[in-house]
């Protein structure tokens, strides 16, 4: 599947949309969109299953006013193709995409007693639910407990919806870009979304949390410890 997630100065779901559409060749039996809506600390869903056209369609004669979101094309591993199941999931309020496959997640379930709070079949829902089971306002410290429990490959988008502006990330195995844009900062699956918007760009080191904010990126380790990223350029055309 595709990941992307945009903070900035700009319309975050007309970027989301064009983004997620580069990004559909890497899965494409739903797509969604979460927006930090702006005015109000709310975090809204638009999701279905279906092409990122329908996605579109579904967005259309809206007002999605947001400077902050993030976005998914599915391609599911783990619960059918339904609206339901498209990405994002947002539990309390945690709201999260997930590219990979969470192994232990029936584990998860049985453990933090999820079994009928969930709205969907994934196993990425359980991540927004754990995430909220340790969220007491610090992101940092609920990222850190979440990623000791899970087992599997994942690139996490999150949002928490009283930190409006913010885009956290983590990742294990499945890939996760970032780049600072002319009007924000970008999170992407893969470099050919974020060369249309910069050059410049770095790899989410595994096993660190992305901070993204309007003014850019901060990375950190595990214990909290502020990392420097490795930029790197991009050196085709886009
Ligand atoms: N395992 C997740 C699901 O089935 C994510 C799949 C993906 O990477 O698109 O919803």
């Amino acid at each position: 599947c595709g990941i992307i997630g945009y903070t900035g100065k700009n319309a975050a779901k007309d970027i989301m949309l064009d983004a997620l559409e580069t990004l559909e060749y890497r899965g494409y039996d739903s797509a969604g969109i979460a927006i930090c809506e702006s005015g109000s600390e709310q975090t809204r869903i638009y999701k279905c299953a279906g092409r990122v056209k329908d996605l579109r369609n579904l967005c259309e004669n809206k007002t999605i006013e947001g400077n902050c979101g993030i976005g998914h094309t599915r391609w599911a591993t783990h619960g059918g193709v339904s609206d339901e199941n498209a990405h994002p999931h947002k539990y309390e309020k945690v709201t999260v995409i997930h590219n990979g496959i969470i192994e232990n997640y029936r584990d998860l379930i049985r453990k933090y007693d999820l079994c009928d709070k969930l709205h969907s079949q994934t196993d990425s829902e359980v991540v927004a639910a754990v995430l909220s089971h340790f969220y007491t306002g610090d992101p940092y410290s609920a990222i850190q407990k979440t990623v000791l429990k899970l087992k599997g490959t994942f690139a996490l988008g999150i949002i928490f919806e009283d930190m409006p502006g913010f885009v956290f990330a983590v990742r294990n195995v499945s890939p996760i870009v970032v780049a600072k844009t002319e009007s924000g900062t970008m999170l992407a699956s893969d470099v050919t979304v974020l060369g249309q918007y910069s050059k410049d760009y770095f790899v989410l080191p595994e096993g660190h949390i992305l901070t993204m904010k309007a003014d850019g990126a901060e990375l950190c380790d595990m214990s909290g410890e502020p990392v420097l990223p490795e930029w790197l350029t991009i050196s085709w055309d886009t």
